[in-house]
């Protein structure tokens, strides 16, 4: 079988010019014409009416539902479950096209990283071999053991041990084979020592099963070096392989999810115990490509990080840059800040039990940030408030649009910071319609009513629903400005019977200024919402609307006074003297 392992341009140019997209496409998918595209029922996302679109013309093809997009390769690419190389190769044989006619730099190039490959295969057999039957492998046996590593596992895993010398290097020698090759591969320094020197080596290997490079774990005391990489070759690019996926595709297809790990012990012990759709990153955060392969067995990822900040900031990225492929990501966390390795050698019998009640509690990776956001957040302080709110604003603007509003409004449930405030950043928002403001700058405060307390609690309780709790017993809608009466009462009502959302959902049957009001607040709400404030604010508004009331008290008194009625003077002189009292308390608590 040809394999075409440099994918060269020339070979996807000749491999599309034989082949017909609406032909490979109609294999799959019904076809109708409508003027210059043919249509149909989009093949990657559940739908009922037709928004997946090719243009013959272009022979590419679009999709308006999910937003995928490419060309014949990329259709047979996600149809086929395969990658880019294997899409050609399908193609090629259909098409007839024989790979093998390449360059003769590609071909050298192919050729090198043919021997390399093979070389790589032959090194983790001679690790193998060393580990399990010669004396030298007795300290990788050793180190096997201290981490309860059975044989079966560790040779499922073809895990080998790499003997101080040039051990190797005699091998090849022995078998009339390159060391050249050997040293292109990584395996070898030029002076023919081997690069792994006692150390347990456990080979990278890609989803077909072949090693591609190696990591390797010291066994010495006094290295300081515990774990060293294979280099990049002609065969192995940091960041496109998947450790552990050809022992775990089968197990993620059928489980419908893969579990992410940090590290090759913590998937080699998984294995051990049961977690048999387990795999790791291996060396770097996990990437576009790693995704992107992981996405042709399953569509979730369970991330199983450390506790650590390090860890944290691992499993926040990565669910980000699962999102960006569609793949949803829930976070297991180990309890009691241990490594999965360690957490599953603790369970014994139990592991495998405790590990899924683990997976079931698992809540998807925007609930758990969110929660590691929040955490310790104190609702009255408005710094800590404004802070949180613009860390969660950051973390969900990293995400698809698509998932904005959801994120937002699980936020909201969680930290009780409104959702208009977590998926608009102020500043920008506050811009006012161009033509009315030349200069681009901040908008000033909507025209009208100049700020008052009671105008500014009215826009805290726009953007933020729950300090009504707060303020229930505090305040009632007479005591605010005329003006802001109405507005409050029919606030409070659409929060009763809708809850937090309750707003956006009554606010088209508001008047037309109300709207505005509340749609100015969204966009660019007062610069403190939190509870403290928004109590301190019902108290200021009590207060003037007492002073108010005294003022008239006093005024209508005069009056009485004019008119000789000495029971209405009596009966108003001990309204204001008490209203008076409770004024004076007001200001020396406040
Ligand atoms: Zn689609």
């Amino acid at each position: 079988m040809p394999v075409p392992t440099q994918a060269s341009d020339d070979a996807f140019a000749e491999v599309k010019a034989k082949v017909d997209l609406v032909k490979v496409v109609s294999e799959h998918v019904r076809l109708t014409k409508r003027n210059r595209d043919l249509w149909g029922l989009c093949p990657f996302h559940q739908e009922d009416s037709p928004s997946f679109k090719v243009n013959p013309q272009m022979q590419s093809w679009y999709c308006f539902g999910c937003e995928r997009s490419g060309d014949v390769f990329t259709f047979v690419e996600l149809i086929e479950k395969t990658d880019k190389r294997g899409a050609l190769q399908m193609l090629a044989e259909r098409a007839g096209v024989e790979l093998k006619k390449l360059s003769p730099e590609q071909k050298e190039r192919a050729d090198v990283r043919k021997r390399v490959l093979d070389m790589l295969k032959l090194a983790a057999q001679y690790y193998e071999y060393v580990l399990w039957k010669m004396p030298a492998g007795e300290s990788g046996r050793k180190l096997l053991e201290s981490r309860h590593v059975s044989e079966e596992t560790a040779r499922k895993f073809q895990l080998g041990y790499a003997p101080a010398g040039r051990g190797f290097a005699e091998y090849l020698r022995a078998k009339k084979r390159s060391l050249a090759d050997a040293q292109e591969a990584g395996l070898m320094r030029r002076d023919g020592t081997d690069f792994f020197a006692e150390r347990l080596v456990i080979p990278i290997r890609d989803e077909r099963g072949q090693p591609l490079a190696f990591t390797a774990r010291t066994v010495r005391q006094d290295e300081q070096r515990k774990y060293i990489n294979s280099p990049e070759t002609p065969a192995y690019i940091k960041g496109r392989v998947i450790f552990g996926l050809d022992l775990a595709r089968d197990e993620i297809a059928r489980q419908g999810h893969a579990v992410l790990m940090e590290g090759q012990f913590d998937v080699i012990t998984g294995h051990q115990f049961g977690v048999t759709n387990a795999v790791a990153s291996s060396g770097t955060a996990l990437t576009d490509e790693q995704v992107r392969l992981l996405k042709r067995f399953t569509d979730e990822l369970l991330l199983v990080f450390d506790a650590d900040r390090a860890g944290r900031d691992a499993a926040r990225k990565a669910a980000v840059t699962a999102a960006q492929h569609g793949m949803r990501t829930r976070l297991a966390t180990v309890p009691e800040g241990k490594d999965p390795d360690e957490f599953l050698r603790a369970g014994g019998a139990e592991a495998l039990a405790r590990w899924k009640e683990l997976v079931e509690r698992a809540p998807s990776a925007i609930d758990a940030v969110i929660e590691w956001l929040a955490a310790g957040l104190n609702p009255s302080n408005p710094n800590q408030l404004e802070a949180v709110g613009g860390q969660v604003r950051e973390y969900i603007r990293q995400f698809p649009p698509t998932l904005h509003e959801t994120y937002a409004e699980l936020a909201e449930r969680k930290t009780g910071i409104s959702r208009h405030l977590l998926l608009n950043d102020p500043e920008p928002a506050a811009r006012v319609k161009p033509g009315t403001n030349g200069s681009g700058a901040r908008a000033p405060r909507p025209a009208g009513k100049k700020m008052t307390p009671s105008r500014y609690l009215v826009q805290l309780l726009a953007v933020r629903p729950v300090a009504l709790e707060q303020l229930r017993s505090k305040i009632t809608a007479d005591e605010l400005d005329e003006d802001d009466r109405g507005i409050f009462v029919r606030m409070l009502g659409s929060y009763e019977r809708g809850g937090a959302g309750g707003l956006e959902a009554d606010l088209n049957g508001y008047p037309p200024e109300e709207q505005d009001l509340i749609r100015r607040a969204w966009a660019a709400p007062p610069p403190n919402v939190d509870d403290e404030v928004a109590v301190e604010l019902a108290q200021r508004i009590r207060l003037e609307h007492m002073k108010g009331m005294h003022g008239g008290i006093i005024r209508e008194l005069s009056e009485a006074e004019r008119g000789r009625d000495t029971e209405r003077v009596a009966r108003l002189e001990s309204q204001a003297r008490e209203l008076g009292r409770a004024i004076t308390d007001m200001e020396r608590r406040g």
